[in-house]
């Protein structure tokens, strides 16, 4: 069983992209169970220890959006402040200004490439997970909305 990673670390190292959405359907499956069993809101492969650009985000009561080497497109003016919390980083969570909504260009599982546009906790979750995959994590936030 996977298990959540916690060391910052090994959190701040950068993933790398995928060439294959298709070899990496185990590694979806163990994270999705992850992100049921933890009632994430949303999970990076970082942080089940996979330095790969693949990022899951619930979509509760359908299945997880899977997005693989996921690009920001097109982010609004508008930004929202939100209270953030981690599966990596237990017991914190941190103010986080963001893009109110954002619009992310990724493979699916098929290898085609898709747009996804998210707004609202989704965009949110979205732009936290694509932080993991450049080694950025909640607390790196501190001090900036946070009085520190
Ligand atoms: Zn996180």
């Amino acid at each position: 069983m996977l298990e959540i990673v916690t060391n910052t670390h090994e959190l701040h190292r950068i993933s790398i992209p995928i060439h294959n959405p298709s070899e990496h359907r185990h590694l979806v499956i163990e994270m999705r169970e992850m992100l049921l069993r933890t009632q994430g809101l949303g999970l990076a492969a970082v942080q089940v220890g996979s330095l790969i650009r693949i990022i899951i985000i619930d979509n509760d009561p359908y299945p997880p959006f899977v997005l693989y080497n996921p690009l920001i497109a097109k982010t609004s003016e508008q930004f929202a402040t939100s209270e953030e919390s981690c599966l990596s980083i237990p017991d914190k969570s941190v103010i986080v200004r963001r893009p109110k909504t954002v619009k992310i260009s990724a493979l699916n599982n098929t290898g085609d490439a898709v747009v996804f546009k998210f707004s609202g906790l989704k965009a949110v979750v979205a732009q936290h997970e694509m932080d993991h995959l450049n080694g950025v994590i909640i607390t790196d936030y501190l001090g900036e909305l946070n009085g520190f």
